[in-house]
């Protein structure tokens, strides 16, 4: 497992990445723009090689982008759409251009709409946002289940990656505070298998790319989206540690975000280590 967390990218991409060495992290996540604004941020080709031969080099490996907040790709709006696009595309470019393992995005938000039509519009705009890039995976998050958000259960997410298309670009980044939030008890080791036995048969685990790990201040089933610092919420040390040490998340970047999104600090990185060796050891016959 690639622990990291996400950093920000004031002063350019090396200074993201120097950032994340210094919080100790195997993984980052950097936004590619302001997430609250469609203001894209334009880097340069000369930017881009430096961030690939910074990952190349290490310690830091692998970098995720978070695409931006407003995206929505299930809109009814035409002009919402074309903006989000435009936005999920550039995202992509970056993505091709560094290397990244993945641009994560929110799947889209269906208001009071229909679900299917909805489904279409997404599935639509994510073909056209893949044939517009090279190689970059897109993963879509699951959500917290608020309001008319898409992707609050595996079969939702199964069903977009079918709208559109089911290229092996399409993958999916699973955040273990929405998960919760969602209505998936997985405060136990046993709880989190049987999500995951539902993500397998539902998505498939060739499609999990990437992880976010949060707690929730939010409870169980609660649709709402509200980080809480490890461990001081309604997953704490148990569900975390179960998380982290899931033998089918082996090899993935897990990420963490902050409470409420504030980017990771070296004490949490560590945590995290420290709640994956814990889980390791509650897993491992005596
Ligand atoms: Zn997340
Ligand atoms: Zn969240």
């Amino acid at each position: 497992m690639l622990v990291g967390g996400h950093v920000s990218t004031a002063g350019g991409l090396d200074k993201a990445y120097a950032r994340g060495v210094e919080l100790g992290c195997d993984a980052i996540q950097v936004f590619n723009q302001s997430p609250r604004a469609w203001r894209p941020t334009r880097y340069s080709d000369a930017d881009f090689a430096r961030m690939r031969e910074l990952l190349e080099r290490g310690p830091v490996r692998s970098v995720a982008i978070h695409a931006v907040y407003l995206i929505n790709c299930a809109s009814d709006d035409p002009e919402m759409r074309e903006k989000s696009l435009t936005s999920l595309v550039h995202a992509l470019r970056i993505g091709d251009g560094i290397g990244a393992d993945g641009v994560v995005l929110h799947p889209g938000s269906r208001k009071q709409e229909d679900l299917e039509p909805a489904l279409d519009r997404i599935g639509e705009a994510l073909r056209h946002a893949l044939q517009e890039s090279e190689r970059c995976p897109l993963l879509l998050e699951n959500t917290a289940g608020a309001g008319g958000t898409i992707g609050r259960t595996f079969a939702e997410l199964g069903a977009v990656i079918e709208r559109a298309g089911g290229d092996d670009r399409l993958g999916v980044c699973l955040d273990c505070c929405h998960v919760l939030a969602s209505g998936y008890d997985v405060r136990t080791a046993a709880g989190l298998g049987d999500a995951v036995d539902e993500l397998e048969r539902e998505v498939g685990l060739e499609r999990l790319r990437c992880l976010h790990v949060n707690d929730s201040r939010a409870p169980l089933g609660s649709n709402r989206d509200r980080h809480a610092r490890l461990p001081d919420g309604e997953l704490g040390r148990e569900g975390l540690a179960a998380f982290l040490s899931e033998p089918r998340f082996d090899g993935l970047p897990a990420l963490l975000e902050g409470g409420d999104g504030a980017g990771a600090d070296a004490e949490q990185v560590a945590l995290a280590r420290e709640l994956r060796e814990e889980g390791l050891a509650a897993r491992s016959p005596a």
